[in-house]
């Protein structure tokens, strides 16, 4: 139903960290359907969590327990991952991530761009990716966008979640948010995509990775093209349904052993019935 997807992972955000403040979150919330409950998976970190969120698999089946990039530097995963399965579509996929480790998901083939640290590097600000996200939408018009953004986690293990300096990193990020919609808006035609914002994980004091609620409890938020306004999700939303959402609105199959599933509820009915006639192949 859709041309355009742009995914943003802030990582370590917690749903009760979006304050008032966070004008450009609020907006997508109240325009969209969003749920404030949604979980991630176990262990409640980065690797593990984006790996479920970007193959619509659970940790058991995809295989990914590890959070560093140093078990088997030069290696990728396993199974397909959703950039995989729509560039192998037609569309074309590009992501940037904020920290080294996301190279486990650089599968081959299944990225027409991305941009990550090196191998052990230290992570990214946005001051580094966000130009380099805004040039690279003036000059192309990727069909899925995946941007990674890791303030609010880096001032979480440094000052603690909830903390007056993790809050200040979620209101950066909130305002990373708003420049990568003003790119898109440029490169797309405002109207002309739909996104979905969610997180990796949570986090209390200065670490994540239990089951803890406030590790797993994660925002999930659908916005723009086709989504229905100031909705909120009836059942609980996990993260391997970023995944499976992202293959429904580009009318793709999911593969079988997927446990995520499309997020459709989130979606005005013209959107569902656009999704349907293209899944059919029409
Ligand atoms: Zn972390």
């Amino acid at each position: 139903m859709t041309d355009h997807v742009v995914v943003i992972s802030i990582d370590g955000l917690r749903p009760d960290a979006i304050t008032d403040e966070d004008v450009t979150l609020q907006r997508l919330i109240h325009e969209g359907t969003a749920a404030r409950t949604a979980q991630t998976i176990l262990p409640s970190t980065t690797l593990p969590s984006h790996t479920s969120m970007l193959t619509g698999l659970t940790p058991a089946q995809h295989g990914v327990t590890w959070n560093s990039d140093e078990v088997e530097p030069s290696g990728t995963i396993g199974v397909p991952t959703v950039f995989e399965i729509v560039h192998a579509a037609g569309f074309s996929t590009v992501a940037f991530f904020a920290k080294s480790k996301f190279h486990y998901l650089e599968r081959k083939g299944s990225l027409d761009h991305d941009e990550l640290p090196g191998f052990r590097q230290p992570s990214w600000t946005m001051a580094r990716t966000m130009p380099r996200i805004e040039s690279l939408l003036a000059e192309s018009h990727p069909n899925l966008l995946f941007v990674h953004i890791g303030e609010a986690d880096y001032l979480g293990h440094g000052a603690g979640w909830m903390g007056p300096g993790y809050l200040r990193a979620v209101g950066m990020a909130d305002e990373g948010v708003a420049r990568v919609m003003a790119a898109a808006d440029q490169s797309f035609g405002a109207g002309h995509y739909t996104m979905i914002v969610t997180a990796d994980h949570g986090g209390h004091d200065k670490g994540h990775g239990t089951s803890d609620p406030r590790d797993m409890t994660i925002p999930w938020i659908v916005w723009g093209e086709g989504v229905q306004p100031g909705g909120t999700f009836a059942d609980t939303v996990h993260t391997m349904d970023t995944a499976a959402t992202i293959l429904w609105l580009f009318g793709i199959p999911r593969p079988a052993n997927w446990v995520g599933v499309p997020q459709t509820e989130g979606f005005t009915a013209e959107a569902r019935e656009k999704a349907a006639v293209k899944l059919r192949g029409g």
